[in-house]
Formats: C-alpha cells, sequence, structure tokens
C-alpha cells in the first residue's frame, strides 16, 4: 500500500517534466535529422533544450515508432528538412492518429520553405544543406520560428545567426577558390547527394544511386556510369558513409577508378566530434584531391 501511495505522489512530478519547458527552463524543442540539428543548434546555441530524432545512420527511410511521437509531442518547435528526408511526415496522422501526432504536425516547420530547389529525374532534391549559401537560409528560416516561440532571446538569436552566417559565408569562399581549378569536373558519386553542392561549385554530378541511397542502379545505369567514368576519364568515385559498395567495387573493377569518401552530413560520424563545417572542409579536400 505505501508503495502505490509513493507511486501517484511521484507521477505528477514525472509528468510535470515533460511540459514545454525542460527540467531546467528551456524550451523543448526536436530537429528531425543531423543536419538539421547542426544548424538549427548554430541558431539556438543554448538557450533552448533541442533534441534530434535521428542523429545517426541513414535519415532518409526512418520510420516512427510509437516513443517518438511520445517525445516530440512536448516540443514547441519540430524542425524538419523537407522534401521527402521526412519519409514519415506525410503518414503520420493516420500511422498514429492521436493528439500526439496532430501537436507534431502543427508545430513542424520546415528549414527548406522559400528556398530555390533543384530536380533530379523529377524529384526534388532534399540535400539542400550541401550548398552552404542555402544552409545560410535555412538557419534564417529557424531564427525566424525560434524568434517566434520564444521572444525573450531574439537577440541572442540574431546575433547567432549573424556569427554563423559569416562562418559559412567563409566556407563557401573557400570551397569557390579551392574547386576553381579541379582538373576533373565530373563528381561521381554513390548517392544523389550532392547536386546542389554540384551546382554551387560548377561541378557535374554523376550519381549511382538516386535521392534516397536505398535506390539501387539497375545494370543498364550501372554500365552507364561505367561509360561516362571512361569517357570523361574519371579518376575517383565517392562513396559515402552510409551505403554498401558492392556494386561501388565492381565498377572501380571495371574502370581503374579509386574510391573515396564523401560526407554527405546526412548523419552524425560515428567517431569523432565532426560537425557540419568540419565534415564540408573535409570533403573540399577529399575532392581537391580526386579530381585534380
Ligand atoms: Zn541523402
Amino acid at each position: 500500500m505505501k508503495k502505490m501511495r509513493l507511486f501517484f505522489l511521484l507521477c505528477p512530478l514525472l509528468l510535470s517534466g515533460c511540459g514545454n519547458q525542460a527540467q531546467d527552463g528551456r524550451i523543448l524543442v526536436y530537429a528531425s535529422c543531423y543536419p538539421v540539428y547542426d544548424l538549427v543548434k548554430r541558431v539556438a546555441g543554448e538557450n533552448v533544450n533541442l533534441q534530434c530524432l535521428v542523429s545517426q545512420g541513414e535519415p532518409h527511410e526512418y520510420r516512427l515508432v510509437a516513443k517518438d511521437i511520445a517525445k516530440m509531442a512536448d516540443a514547441k518547435a519540430i524542425f524538419l528538412n523537407g522534401y521527402g528526408m521526412e519519409g514519415w511526415y506525410d503518414s503520420i496522422n493516420t500511422d498514429f492518429p492521436s493528439k500526439e501526432a496532430e501537436a507534431i504536425k502543427a508545430n513542424s516547420r520546415f528549414l527548406s520553405d522559400g528556398i530555390a530547389t533543384l530536380k533530379i529525374d523529377d524529384i526534388t532534391d532534399p540535400h539542400l544543406w550541401l550548398d552552404p549559401t542555402k544552409a545560410i537560409q535555412m538557419m534564417e528560416n529557424a531564427a525566424k520560428t525560434l524568434t517566434q516561440i520564444d521572444q525573450k532571446h531574439a537577440l541572442q538569436y540574431a546575433e547567432n545567426l549573424q556569427k554563423a552566417t559569416a562562418s559559412f559565408v567563409a566556407l563557401d569562399q573557400k570551397a569557390k577558390t579551392s574547386l576553381e581549378n579541379l582538373s576533373n569536373r565530373y563528381l561521381v558519386t554513390s548517392h544523389a547527394a550532392f547536386g546542389y553542392f554540384a551546382a554551387r561549385y560548377n561541378l557535374t554530378q554523376v550519381a549511382l544511386n538516386g535521392i534516397s541511397p536505398e535506390d539501387n542502379p539497375s545494370p543498364k545505369e550501372v554500365e552507364e556510369v561505367i561509360a561516362t567514368i571512361q569517357k570523361y576519364n574519371v579518376k575517383t568515385i565517392y562513396g559515402e558513409e552510409m551505403v554498401s559498395d558492392a556494386i561501388l567495387s565492381s565498377i572501380k573493377e571495371a574502370t581503374g577508378a579509386t574510391m573515396k569518401e564523401l560526407y554527405t552530413i546526412e548523419s552524425r560520424p560515428e567517431e569523432g566530434e565532426l560537425d557540419y563545417i568540419a565534415m564540408f572542409e573535409s570533403n573540399i579536400m577529399t575532392i581537391q584531391e580526386g579530381n585534380r
């Protein structure tokens, strides 16, 4: 009997820890995947309790579980990338019919709002963050929402945005200068994540897989990629940390090209403390070597 009473006493305490306010008084905010988290974090600083739904592993195909709904329902805002990066979003109301799912929909904000997009095979490419100038626009969208939901830190958000913008402008300039004089401008990648990057730095992306890394290429598509590699004398194929490289290895054998790894910045690396800027800088160096 004693135990029961104690449980009932504890219950309201536990519940109160899950409201809009985090236990330390900060508001709870969610990011759908790592790139969204990294960009929002730069603007939010330590003012909000920012959580990431899918920080490691493949975000494109992530399936929501009931636990996620419970976690996100209390967030004041849920930041998403958009354009299919969150495959779970459209069916959240039918998969989890509940007040919680409705709250998540109502509080969802897309960082890609109002930003010009590209299409690959008639599908809008979701990887906007790989163009730092678009990443800046995404941070501006984050700042707008954070200012609305947390007016008292408005000045801080404006300052953080200004600082982050300056570092992304510098990063963009560095990429421009570093990639200006490559002898080969074909970027052969395993996953079509580098469309915006290629457009920004005047490269041509030849992708083996589609926009989602799980779209496997047909034998004919593999042959076409091999033909492109041979025709344009491509020396390097860029894999990524999350894709199985069985097909890549066969192309490597057929063409003699070597493989290097690029970060799509889609997930937090399993080792080390690399953030967006560190991964982007590593990509610049990798391409400088692979396409020189
Ligand atoms: Zn991707």
